[in-house]
């Protein structure tokens, strides 16, 4: 098996080509892990979100890492790990415009998680 690592660029591309990921957080030293759509644009994963564990998770350990990967023809694959910081774009005054702009970029699929 030939591995090579990927440029900068092309995890910017597979991240933007696609919108299934897998989020991981942790809490006192147990990960947690769930699949999930996201929207990629400006540095940024947007997702879509009720409450719940892994909300309640990252609320009090903000550090996660999501992960996407791309299988192409035979046995290749591409697979990106990006560790982040989880903010929340709250329904308040002061986020309005990057919560339009995560709704405008989620709500162009229309199976959406709803
Ligand atoms: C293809 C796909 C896309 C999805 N997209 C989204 C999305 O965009 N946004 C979103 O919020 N959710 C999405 N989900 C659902 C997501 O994976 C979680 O199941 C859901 O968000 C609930 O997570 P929670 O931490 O709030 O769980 P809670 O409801 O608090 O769950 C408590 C317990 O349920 C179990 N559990 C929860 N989720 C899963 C799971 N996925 N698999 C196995 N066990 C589980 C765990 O044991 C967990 O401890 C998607 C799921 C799939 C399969």
């Amino acid at each position: 098996m030939l591995i090579r690592t990927l440029a900068t660029l092309e995890c910017t591309k597979l991240l933007t080509a696609n919108r299934f990921a897998r989020l991981a957080c942790a809490k006192d030293g147990q990960p947690y892990i769930v699949p999930l759509y996201y929207a990629h644009s400006d540095n940024h994963l947007y997702a879509f979100s009720m409450l719940g564990k892994k909300i309640d998770w990252m609320r009090s350990n903000p550090l996660v890492s999501v992960q996407v990967d791309e299988r192409g023809p035979g046995r290749s694959w591409k697979s990106v790990v990006v560790d982040g910081r989880y903010e929340e774009l709250p329904d308040r005054v002061g986020h309005k415009l990057q919560r339009d702009h995560a709704w405008a970029l989620l709500s162009r699929h229309a199976d959406w998680w709803e």
